[in-house]
């Protein structure tokens, strides 16, 4: 039987790939694999920023010197570099729809959890919501398959209510713009510790609009897992 690598579609010898010791099948090549770079300390401890010490970075710093967002994102936890290789993987599986691709990362996002999150004791995950336009058009929300791999309940109550891109803005504007994400029913939530997932973090203002509509509906505290830290 042929197992093509999900990266390069090269035929995997299964005595060669990287997973081929696990039960579970190989996904990846062995070259694609390592490829793909691990965030490793010091990182901010804020936002997993990989950097020379384990300071806040000043980014943090501007969010929560800010009376607005102060305190609104706990702690943003990321698994990858965002390196070239992961650059084409994450167009590959986001734009050109290869949802498949997503079964790369399982193993990786779901250590990152049990290392990260284990003792928060969250209540639940909520996959950031793509604008029901943007899901129509890709067919899939990439959050939500990474949050399928947590053994953790989903709740879907955020919605996203329009759709321009975040990245065109100005800093200043997106910290001041009117939140693209509302809620549905703020009673599940009340008093819950919850973990958003991600694709990426970037400048970490789309997890907080986010946040912010949570905590101002009772929520104790929001945390991000993220598979890319840019
Ligand atoms: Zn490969
Ligand atoms: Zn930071």
């Amino acid at each position: 039987m042929n197992i093509l690598c999900l990266i390069c579609h090269e035929e995997l010898s299964q005595q060669m790939s990287w997973s081929s010791f696990l039960l579970s099948e190989p996904k990846v090549c062995d070259e694609c694999y390592q490829s793909l770079r691990k965030i490793n300390s010091p990182t901010c401890p804020h936002c997993f920023r990989p950097q020379e010490n384990d300071h806040v970075c000043q980014d943090c710093l501007t969010w929560e010197n800010s009376h607005h967002w102060k305190n609104i994102l706990q702690q943003n936890v990321s698994v990858f570099e965002y390196n070239d290789s992961m650059k084409e993987l994450l167009a590959t599986f986001k734009f050109r729809g290869d949802a498949a691709l997503v079964e790369v990362f399982q193993r990786d996002f779901l250590a990152s959890y049990k290392t990260n999150f284990i003792n928060e004791k969250i209540d639940y995950t909520i996959p950031i919501p793509l604008s029901p336009e943007r899901l129509y058009e890709r067919g899939f929300n990439q959050a939500k398959l990474l949050a399928d791999f947590l053994p953790l309940t989903q709740t879907d109550i955020l919605t996203r209510t329009h759709h321009e891109k975040q990245s065109k803005k100005s800093r200043q504007q997106r910290l001041t713009a009117s939140n693209v994400f509302s809620i549905v029913d703020s009673s599940k939530i009340m008093n819950k510790k919850i973990l958003l997932i991600d694709d990426i973090y970037t400048t970490g203002s789309t997890l907080r609009h986010a946040a912010k509509v949570l905590k101002n509906n009772g929520t104790d505290s929001v945390f991000s897992l993220t598979l890319i830290r840019s």
